[in-house]
């Protein structure tokens, strides 16, 4: 096949009918009929290319800490863009890769003496999911400090986009809605005053809170669903008495319900049965529907919890 030989001829590093649970943070996931590890941004638009030319299902993804992918896998080609990673500080202004890590990239930024991003530096993601995600912590999030972002749209036409082209809201951007794919992101940061908390210590500080607070020995994909207004999903689900429930390998973190932890050898029926019970019980208990933030990857049996009244609507 066109697509394969494309992949060996030109020598980019792919994996075929293997487990995606290696490059998973939740450590779950079946098999992908291709897993594509691109070096630059040049391949990944000839890999897109190709699988588009070719009718092959693709999905690019970053570093994988924030999916939930079927036990039965992708039948189709899993694009990665850990290996596009480069970015650079140029006085107040960071301009990075899809495949570049948020954290490394915060860190740098903070010993640059620069504020904005000391909230990203725990988080697990890519430039390219966290862009895709609006990805925040601790009052800040990636719009605030947003510049300029090179996509391309569903054409795969090179486009760049402003801060207001992006349509960010909380965990939400612009990418999700047209299946775009983030090459480069530009962030905007300010130098910090005298006054100020040095980012460093300020950046190390939210990350002693999240080891505090995290289930961070155990795999998972982070908090599992997005924050209810004037709410935490967290206390919403102890409260209602699910703090610690394991089915299969999965489980309810006891440290902090919000997480779904990997605890032993989990399927991801497991995980999705979890995510079904928190929705339905904190439903039925309080009136809330709680709403996944991961994002699923693949076909699965479990169904996502739906209000009685909603599917009357339907
Ligand atoms: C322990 C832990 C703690 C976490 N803490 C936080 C937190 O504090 N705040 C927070 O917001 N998140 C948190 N997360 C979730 C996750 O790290 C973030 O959402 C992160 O931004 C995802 O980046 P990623 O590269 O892993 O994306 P992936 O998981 O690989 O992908 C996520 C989504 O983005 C899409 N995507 C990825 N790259 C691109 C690209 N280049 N172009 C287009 N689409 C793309 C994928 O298709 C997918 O739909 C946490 C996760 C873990 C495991």
């Amino acid at each position: 096949m066109e697509f394969e030989m494309y992949l060996k001829n030109s020598g980019i590093e792919f994996l075929k009918d293997h487990p995606l649970k290696e490059f998973t943070t939740f450590k779950i996931g079946g098999k992908a009929r291709y897993i594509v590890f691109p070096k630059s941004t040049k391949q990944l638009i000839e890999i897109l290319t190709l699988a588009k030319d070719e009718a092959i299902n693709y999905i690019v993804v970053g570093n994988c800490s924030n999916v939930l992918v079927s036990d039965k896998g992708y039948n189709g080609a899993i694009i990665t863009t850990v290996k596009i990673d480069s970015f650079k500080i140029d006085g107040n202004l960071i301009e990075a890769e899809c495949g570049a890590m948020l954290s490394q990239v915060a860190r740098k930024a903070c010993e640059a003496g620069l504020k904005g991003l000391e909230f990203a530096v725990g988080i697990p993601g890519t430039v390219g999911g966290a862009v895709y995600m609006n990805a925040g912590a601790y009052d800040g999030e990636i719009k605030d400090i947003f510049e300029w972002a090179e996509v391309l749209d569903e054409n795969l036409n090179r486009l760049k986009l402003s801060k207001s082209d992006m349509r960010f809201s909380y965990r939400h951007s612009r990418l999700k809605e047209e299946r775009m794919v983030l090459i480069r992101a530009a962030f905007c940061l300010k130098f910090a005053d005298k006054e100020d908390i040095p980012p460093l210590q300020k950046a190390n500080e939210f990350a002693k809170r999240r080891r505090e607070k995290q289930p961070l020995s155990y795999p998972s994909a982070g908090s599992v669903f997005k924050r209810p207004p004037n709410n935490f999903a967290g206390k919403l689900i102890e409260d209602a008495g699910l703090k610690g429930y394991r089915i299969g390998g999965a489980c309810i973190s006891e440290k902090h319900a919000g997480f779904i932890v990997n605890v032993e050898d989990a399927k991801a029926e497991d995980v999705r049965k979890l995510i079904y019970l928190a929705q339905k019980t904190v439903y039925e208990k309080f009136g809330i529907l709680l709403e996944p933030e991961i994002q699923f990857i693949g076909e699965f049996e479990t169904p996502l919890f739906v209000p009685e009244n909603v599917q009357n609507r339907r």
